[in-house]
């Protein structure tokens, strides 16, 4: 991604910008006890018989009304309702305008890199959070919206989730991967269970310590090697 190029007053914005974004040791699921994704990260789709491209999360079948929790602490980067509609045109197919219907957006920082990620909720019934909050790991974000209405972007009733680790473009990311509409790359998105196992796999208190010994040693050795 390259939307904020080289200019360096925006490349200013988006680091001050991170850097409001709180760190984060561990990350939960969203919802507990969902049935197997419905569709996997990276799936072909095509929904009445129109190819939408590859799928940039994964869907989680759950009950409409199931509280969505955020993964981990952030701050919302993004709350709002992108309503699914019918069509206009009664013979047309699909027969609806669909949408994500209420998203949120979460920005968060890893502690170890001081990189940044998104994660990303969609198809939900109604907001609980604003843009700008900061939120704590497990907050109800919103709630599962019920089928086919404008509220979850008329789909049947699922979580989306999608994890995306590039920068933040300052506008709704997509959920599928459809060039040339969608100019994210594919890379700077991952299968968001997957991505949670690993995430805590890699931040466990002992694994933080020894990297944080590492960094410090680092900079002692780049310290030392300046004074000779
Ligand atoms: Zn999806």
């Amino acid at each position: 991604m390259t939307t904020n190029g080289t200019n360096p007053l925006a490349r200013l914005m988006h680091y001050l910008r991170a850097m409001s974004y709180p760190h984060v040791t561990q990350l939960v699921l969203p919802i507990e006890n969902f049935r197997a994704n419905s569709y996997g990260f990276g799936v072909y789709c095509s929904y009445d018989g129109i190819p939408w491209g590859r799928h940039l999360g994964e869907d989680m079948d759950i009950e409409a009304g199931t509280k969505v929790r955020c993964i981990g602490r952030g701050r919302v980067v993004y709350a709002a309702l992108h309503a699914g509609k019918p069509n206009p045109n009664p013979t047309a197919k699909p027969n609806w305008l669909r949408n994500w219907g209420h998203i949120v957006i979460v920005g968060h920082r890893d502690p170890l890199t001081d990189g940044t990620f998104f994660s990303i909720y969609g198809h939900m019934e109604e907001l609980r959070v604003k843009k700008g909050m900061r939120v704590e790991q497990g907050q109800v974000l919103g709630v599962v919206g019920a089928s086919h209405t404008p509220k979850n972007g008329y789909w049947v009733a699922h979580l989306h989730l999608g994890i995306f680790t590039g920068e933040w473009p300052g506008h709704v990311l997509p959920g599928y991967h459809n060039p040339p509409k969608t100019v994210v790359t594919m890379d700077d998105f991952h299968p968001a269970t997957d991505f949670i196992k690993k995430y805590n796999a890699a931040h466990t208190p002992k694994k933080q310590l020894l990297q944080r010994a590492r960094g410090q040693q680092v900079k002692k050795a780049a310290t030392s090697r300046g004074r000779h």
